[in-house]
C-alpha cells in the first residue's frame, strides 16, 4: 500500500478558498474536467482522478451518447473557462427538430423565434478531451489516469483507490464527487449520515446507431436539426455529426411487446424497422450488422441530499442528479453546477463549508425540478410531438412570445435558451398556462354570447 500526502493541508487564508491546500476531483467526465480547469485558472492545484484510461487518447466513449446537444447554461459555462468559441466551432447548430411521421411526411419546428435559440451538437469525446488537455496545460493539475476510488474516509480525510491491482491511499484538503450517476464517492460519503437518495429506472432502454453520410460525404437528412421519429411504441432522436452522419438514439421498452426482448434475430429488427421507420431503411444499409454489435443501456434519474459533506467534500453533475436525457440537460445542468460551485469558492472568504452549503441552496431544489420535467419531457417525445392540439398550443406560446419576448417564454425555451433556474422557469410556466386557460374560457363564453347576440337580432 502506498500512502502519498498533499502538501498543505488545511490552509485557508484568501477571500477564496485556492489556498486551502490540494483539491481532489473524482471523475473525470464533462464536470470533472470543467471544473479541473474553471478552478486551476483561478489558482487551485488539483489532482484529477480517473478510473478510465486517458480519456485524452480514446476514440468512442465507454457506452455513453457519443454526442450531446448543448444549450445556453452549459455555453455559460464553457464561456467562464474561455473556451465557447472553440467548442462551438466543433459543434453542429441544429435550428430546430424535425419531426418524421409514420406516413413518411416531415414537419420543422424551431427550437426558438431566433438564431441564437439553437442547440449545439458536440461530440462527448472531443469536448471532454479538449477541457482535460487544457486543464492539463497548467502545472498546478496531475492528472490521474486509471485510479478507481474505492473508499472514501471522512474522519481522516482520505481516499483509497485501485491502480493496476494495487491500492493507494491519499489524504486530500478536499474533495469534489464527479463521478457520474453509479458514484462510489457519494456512496461512501453518505455512510452513516442521514442521507436522501432517490435512484428511478424508465422501463424503457437505448440503443445507439449511427445514420451514415451519402457517398458523397452530406448528409441523408438536414444536418442543421434534431430528428425525431415519434411512435407511441418507441422513439428515435438523431444529433448530427460534423462529417454528415447522426447519431441515432432509438429508445423503447426493454420488455412486452415491441421491445428490445422481442426485437433480437435480424429478422425481427427488419420488422421492427418496416414497421415504425420504414423511411430509414434505405439509408442504414448496415443497420442489422449495428443493431447486433451495440446493448441496450438503461436510463436512470437520481435525486439525493445532501450535496454538502462539511468542508471536506461536495457532489457535482449526475453524481447528485442524474436525470433522463429527453430536454438534453444532463450536462448542461452539470456545467451549470460547476459555474454556481466556482462562484460561491470565490465568495467564500476562506469558509469552504459555507460555500458548499450555499452552492446546494443555490442548485438542489431547481435540479430536482429538472428530474420531473425530464419525466415529463419523455411524454411530449414520444406522443405529444404530433398532436394538433400540442402543435397548436406550441404555435399559440411561440407568438405570444414572438409579441412580448420578456414577458411571457415558453417553458422550452426558459429551459434550454435561458439560464431563468428551473423552478423558476416551471413557476412561470404555470402562471402562463393559467393565462392561456383563462383566455381561452373568456374567448370562448364571448365567442359564444356573441354569436347567440347575433342570431337573437338576425333571426
Ligand atoms: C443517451 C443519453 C443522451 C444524453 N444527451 C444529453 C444531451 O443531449 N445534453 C446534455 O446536456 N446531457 C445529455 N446527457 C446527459 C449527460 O451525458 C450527463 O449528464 C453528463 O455526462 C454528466 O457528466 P458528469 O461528468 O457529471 O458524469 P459522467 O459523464 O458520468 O462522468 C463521470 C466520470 O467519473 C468516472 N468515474 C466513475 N466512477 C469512478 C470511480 N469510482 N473512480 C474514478 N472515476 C470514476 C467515469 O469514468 C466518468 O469519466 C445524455 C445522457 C444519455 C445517457
Amino acid at each position: 500500500m502506498t500512502i502519498e500526502r498533499s502538501a498543505n493541508l488545511g490552509l485557508a487564508n484568501m477571500a477564496g478558498c485556492a489556498g486551502d491546500g490540494r483539491v481532489a476531483i473524482v471523475g473525470a467526465g464533462p464536470s470533472g474536467s470543467l471544473l479541473a480547469l474553471a478552478l486551476a485558472q483561478r489558482g487551485y492545484r488539483i489532482d484529477v482522478y480517473e478510473c478510465r484510461s486517458d480519456p485524452r487518447k480514446q476514440i468512442t466513449g465507454g457506452g455513453k451518447s457519443i454526442n450531446l446537444g448543448l444549450s445556453k447554461r452549459g455555453m455559460q459555462a464553457l464561456q467562464m473557462v474561455d473556451l465557447l468559441d472553440e467548442v462551438l466551432r466543433r459543434a453542429v447548430t441544429m435550428r430546430g427538430r424535425v419531426i418524421h411521421a409514420l406516413d413518411g411526411t416531415v414537419r420543422f419546428q424551431p427550437y426558438g423565434k431566433n438564431k441564437d435559440e439553437v442547440l449545439h451538437s458536440v461530440d462527448r469525446n472531443e469536448l471532454n478531451r479538449m477541457l482535460l488537455e487544457e486543464a492539463a496545460q497548467y502545472p498546478s493539475v496531475k492528472l490521474h489516469m486509471q485510479h478507481r476510488l474505492v473508499r472514501a474516509d471522512k474522519e481522516r480525510r482520505e481516499l483509497e483507490f485501485t491502480v493496476a491491482g494495487q491500492t493507494v491511499t491519499v489524504s486530500t484538503a478536499w474533495v469534489i464527487a464527479a463521478d457520474g450517476a453509479f458514484s462510489t464517492m457519494r456512496s461512501e460519503l453518505q455512510h452513516g449520515e442521514r442521507a436522501d437518495y432517490h435512484q428511478e429506472f424508465l422501463e424503457w432502454g437505448y440503443k445507439e446507431l449511427t445514420l451514415p453520410a451519402g457517398r458523397d460525404g452530406a448528409s441523408r437528412v438536414d444536418l442543421t436539426a434534431l430528428h425525431v421519429w415519434p411512435r407511441s411504441q418507441c422513439l428515435i432522436v438523431t444529433h448530427p455529426n460534423r462529417n454528415g452522419s447522426h447519431t441515432l438514439t432509438l429508445l423503447m421498452p426493454f420488455d412486452g411487446q415491441d421491445s428490445f426482448a422481442t426485437t433480437q434475430a435480424p429478422a425481427e429488427v427488419e420488422a421492427l424497422f418496416a414497421k415504425y421507420f420504414a423511411d430509414l431503411i434505405p439509408l442504414m444499409p448496415d443497420l442489422v450488422e449495428q443493431w447486433m454489435r451495440h446493448s441496450p443501456a438503461s436510463l436512470v434519474t437520481i435525486r439525493t441530499a445532501p450535496w454538502a459533506f462539511g468542508d471536506w467534500a461536495v457532489l457535482v453533475g449526475d453524481a447528485c442528479h442524474a436525470v433522463y436525457p429527453f430536454y438534453g440537460q444532463g450536462m448542461n445542468s452539470a456545467f451549470e453546477d460547476c459555474s454556481v460551485l466556482v462562484q460561491m469558492l470565490e465568495q467564500c472568504q476562506g469558509d469552504r463549508g459555507a460555500a458548499f452549503q450555499e452552492y446546494e441552496l443555490a442548485r438542489r431544489g431547481h435540479t430536482d425540478v429538472l428530474c420531473e420535467l425530464t419525466k415529463a419531457n419523455f411524454i411530449e417525445l414520444s406522443q405529444k410531438v404530433q398532436s394538433p392540439w400540442f402543435l397548436a398550443r406550441k404555435r399559440l406560446d411561440l407568438a405570444i412570445h414572438r409579441l412580448w419576448p420578456e414577458a411571457w417564454i415558453p417553458l422550452y425555451t426558459m429551459i434550454a435558451h435561458t439560464t431563468i433556474p428551473y423552478g423558476e422557469a416551471l413557476k412561470r410556466s404555470r402562471r402562463q398556462e393559467r393565462i392561456l386557460l383563462v383566455g381561452s374560457a373568456l374567448f370562448l363564453v364571448f365567442a359564444t354570447v356573441g354569436t347567440i347576440v347575433v342570431y337573437a337580432l338576425v333571426g
